[in-house]
């Protein structure tokens, strides 16, 4: 692979390579992370990246845009069929800027804004004390239930009509429920609020169709391209065509320069995937796969936040099994799983020492894995996090994993 790289790099070859080895022998449960195909690789890396092209299709800032126009022109289209969407824009780098830009175009500095609580699975663009977004704008939080875990809309609903927000962000980084779109809009409506859909996480389940779309419902809807969607990293926002002026302008010229119009050709492709009937076997398969894994760690007495899922995404709080987050994650690396340590809901620990972990199965339902998988996937991460001091344990199921991860090929690794 990346021959020429070897060549005249091999300093920068090497670390690729490990990189490649270390995806193609471990399992990929960060819910965030995905495989591309072969295609957005290719456009990711092609020709298209020398190109400036300021401005949107039709009114651009520089000369030589016949081809890039058709190409940005393409992946809007196709993003509109996909999720419905009045009108689109695929320049966003990636999530956050999408985030600031949304927020820029709609709302004045210090308006109020609500969001969930970060340490109950919201994200920093969110409202942070430190980021832009809880620096600019007034950001009031809302939470979950503390016994069931599940999105409390009574509360949302109080908040709301004592706090008068000018916009209601609902999305989630670690979450693990349905959304209730409807309800949110309601809400939104009863004070005047306008309605952001982050589905970042979520956006592949929608396209697939197995989850509520809030395209309907919502003004702003925004997504990142590279989790459950499988496309290159990157963003867009739909909107309603009301907001689609203040929007553009906000991306470009109120934020962004250039698009990255290589990335914007690998969402066209992304699109282009998403579309197809296979999309919706992957979609469910992801959803089926979090179910079982879900199911099969409660079995092996692990508590789940929310009990369960409806998505991609897990949250397991390992008070009970007596090891932090960091510790959990730290073995599971040595067994080569992947995934995060994370705060539970009202966590007593600190952010960088949590009590829980988050994963997620579209990464190695990309690959093919299934039902079987999961129960082999959670009996490994069961005998791990029972074995985080013992290394002869924790080497034995490394070669298990590894065995297993041999007959599931990863999409774009040759090796
Ligand atoms: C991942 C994520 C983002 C940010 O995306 P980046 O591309 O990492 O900047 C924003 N919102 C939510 C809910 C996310 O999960």
């Amino acid at each position: 692979m990346y021959p020429t790289i070897k060549d005249q790099d091999p300093t920068l070859h090497a670390s690729m390579m490990a990189e490649a080895q270390r995806q193609k022998e471990g399992i990929e449960l960060i819910p965030s992370e995905n495989y591309v195909s072969q295609a957005v690789l290719e456009a990711n890396g092609s020709i298209l990246t020398n190109k400036y092209s300021e401005g949107y299709p039709g009114k651009r800032y520089y000369g030589g845009q016949e081809n890039i126009d058709v190409i940005e022109t393409l992946a809007i289209d196709r993003a509109k069929e996909l999720f419905g969407a009045e009108h689109v824009n695929v320049q966003p780098y990636s999530g956050s800027p999408a985030n600031t830009a949304i927020y820029f175009a709609l709302l004045e500095f210090g308006d109020t804004v609500m969001g969930l609580k970060l340490d109950h699975g919201g994200h920093i663009t969110h409202g942070l004390p430190i980021g832009f977004s809880g620096k600019a704008y007034d950001f009031v939080q809302y939470g979950v239930n503390p016994e069931t875990g599940i999105l409390d809309m009574e509360e949302v609903r109080k908040l709301a009509h004592e706090k008068k927000p000018k916009m209601i962000v609902a999305g989630f980084t670690a979450y693990p429920r349905d959304i209730d779109w409807k309800a949110f809009k309601e809400i939104a409506d009863e004070v005047g609020a306008i309605t952001m859909a982050d589905i970042s996480h979520t956006a592949g389940l929608v396209a697939g169709g197995v989850l509520e779309s809030p395209v309907p419902f919502f003004d702003v809807v925004m997504t990142t391209t590279h989790k459950t969607l499988r496309g290159p990293r990157g963003a867009m926002i739909m909107c309603k065509q009301k907001f689609a002026k203040a929007i553009d302008r906000a991306i470009f010229p109120g934020l962004q320069g250039g698009p990255h119009e290589h990335a914007i050709a690998g969402k066209a492709i992304c699109f282009a995937e998403a579309l197809k009937p296979e999309f919706k076997d992957y979609a469910l398969q992801v959803k089926k796969n979090a179910h079982h894994l879900a199911e099969a760690l409660k079995k092996r007495d692990f508590k789940l936040v929310s009990d369960g899922t409806d998505t991609h995404l897990i949250l397991a709080d390992l008070t009970n099994k007596g090891v932090p987050g960091k510790e959990a994650q730290n073995a599971l690396d040595h067994v080569g799983i992947t995934l995060n340590k994370n705060t539970v809901p009202n966590d007593p620990r600190s952010p960088f020492d949590p009590s829980g972990i988050r994963l997620g199965t579209p990464a190695v339902t990309t690959r093919g894995m299934k039902e079987a998988e999961m129960e082999k996937i959670a009996d490994w991460m069961d005998r791990a996090i029972n074995a985080v001091n013992d290394q002869s344990v924790l080497d034995e199921i490394k070669k298990e994993v590894e065995a297993m991860c041999l007959e599931f090929p990863v999409p774009g690794i040759m090796i």
